[in-house]
């Protein structure tokens, strides 16, 4: 095969998408063509736009139906979504918090909102997230428990954490991780920012943490906006979440008091408001995604050099990000094909850079890293709107 008809055959799959009234697809757009306008003229109309409001509580209360939690907070984003898990498991200054080196800055960072140190995980093939089994003998090496406390020997730090990432929509083995945080007495959370409609073995994603955060930033599968949400079972953690949240106001009509340094990481109404469109519009959201991941399957299976990521067996996803891999030989070609594509209005982008390579992370811990470093190379996101595969539903 010559190295140009890779790029060619690559481009040509991806125009067969663009509908022809179109200049630029974008790698992921938000739909609204829903109850949107509706809800968010009546917190116009009624002057219930800010901190709170009935919509906030649909909100939680849509969520925690839709994923089968106990309870939902919605907050301003996914990150402070991420750095009140965080606290609520109890990880302070200092301790080590796994994550995968694969995944969005936001998980890092909140980790170090806490004063925590991030320490890096290998991927796995089969899931693009954190890879638990190799997690477990990584562990098996390096750390030791005492009294109930596991202990990183080689830097002494606790290690309070780890937080999984559901990449691109797709479910880390949350069973064979779930086993290694109780070996280890390590607390769970799971970064389900890109999973909302992700399913691992029939159960919503963010049921295995103690606590979970999601992401409603504009780009995910349902927007608000700005906005993310904190899931849990635990109702007693879902108490102090809210709680935390909402500046640790103790409710009282007119007194200020404040028990505890709390946040102002309120989603206001007119973001939930459309969030419940949104929400109302997940199933048809998921259909269509699910038809262009199987039509996008489909072509890229006759074009040699590349393959098309598919859900694991374990999991049904939402397909949020499509995923494209260049066999090891064509991956030299990424920033060809990065370069033809977008140059045709057609919007691609390569997967993150590893987060121990980024100056802030550099000193960090970490594990052997070469999946995520294969990962890295070989990564192509394709355009993923739910339109796109409407045409076809
Ligand atoms: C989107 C996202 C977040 C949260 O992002 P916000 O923009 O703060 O809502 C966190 N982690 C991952 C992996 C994400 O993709």
């Amino acid at each position: 095969m010559k190295q140009t008809n890779l790029v060619e055959n690559i481009v040509s799959v991806l125009k067969e998408f663009k509908p022809a009234d179109k200049d630029f697809i974008a790698l992921h757009e938000p739909s609204f063509q829903g109850n949107e306008w509706n809800y968010v003229k009546e917190c116009l109309d009624t002057g219930w736009v800010s901190s709170v409001g009935k919509f906030v509580d649909q909100f939680e209360e849509m969520l925690r139906e839709y994923t089968g939690v106990k309870r939902a907070v919605a907050v301003v984003n996914g990150t402070a979504a991420l750095h009140i898990c965080l606290k609520l498991v109890g990880v302070e200054r200092n301790d080590e918090v796994l994550l995968p080196a694969l995944t969005f800055i936001a998980t890092a960072n909140a980790i170090s909102y806490i004063g925590a140190v991030p320490h890096f995980v290998d991927s796995s093939l089969e899931t693009l997230g954190l890879d638990p089994k190799k997690l477990g003998e990584y562990l098996q090496e390096i750390a030791e428990v005492k009294n109930g406390v596991c202990y990183n020997k080689q830097t002494g730090r606790r290690i309070k954490a780890v937080v999984p990432m559901h990449t691109f929509g797709h479910p880390v083995d949350l069973d064979v991780l779930v086993e290694v945080c109780e070996r280890f007495k390590i607390e769970l959370i799971e970064d389900a920012a890109e999973s909302l409609g992700s399913f691992y073995k029939g159960r919503h994603t963010g049921n295995w943490g103690r606590v979970s955060a999601l992401s409603f930033n504009g780009n995910k599968i349902t927007t608000t906006g700005g906005g993310g949400a904190i899931l849990t079972n635990d109702e007693e953690l879902g108490r102090w979440a809210k709680h935390l949240t909402t500046t640790a106001k103790v409710p009282h009509k007119w007194e200020f008091v404040h028990d505890e340094i709390g946040y102002n990481y309120r989603l206001p109404n007119i973001n939930a408001a459309l969030g419940c469109a949104q929400l109302e519009k997940m199933p048809d959201f998921l259909k269509q995604k699910r038809v262009l991941a199987k039509l996008y399957q489909e072509a890229f299976s006759k074009v040699a050099g590349v393959s098309f990521f598919t859900e694991p067996n374990f999991a049904v996803s939402n397909y949020w990000l499509n995923v494209i891999r260049l066999s090891p030989e064509w991956s030299h070609l990424r920033k060809e094909i990065l370069q033809a594509s977008n140059d045709q209005g057609l919007m691609t982008r390569p997967v993150w850079k590893l987060l121990c390579d980024l100056p802030m992370y550099e000193g960090a811990p970490k594990m052997d890293l070469s999946v995520a470093r294969e990962l890295e190379d070989s990564i192509i996101n394709i355009p993923s709107s739910p339109y796109l595969g409407a045409a076809y539903a």
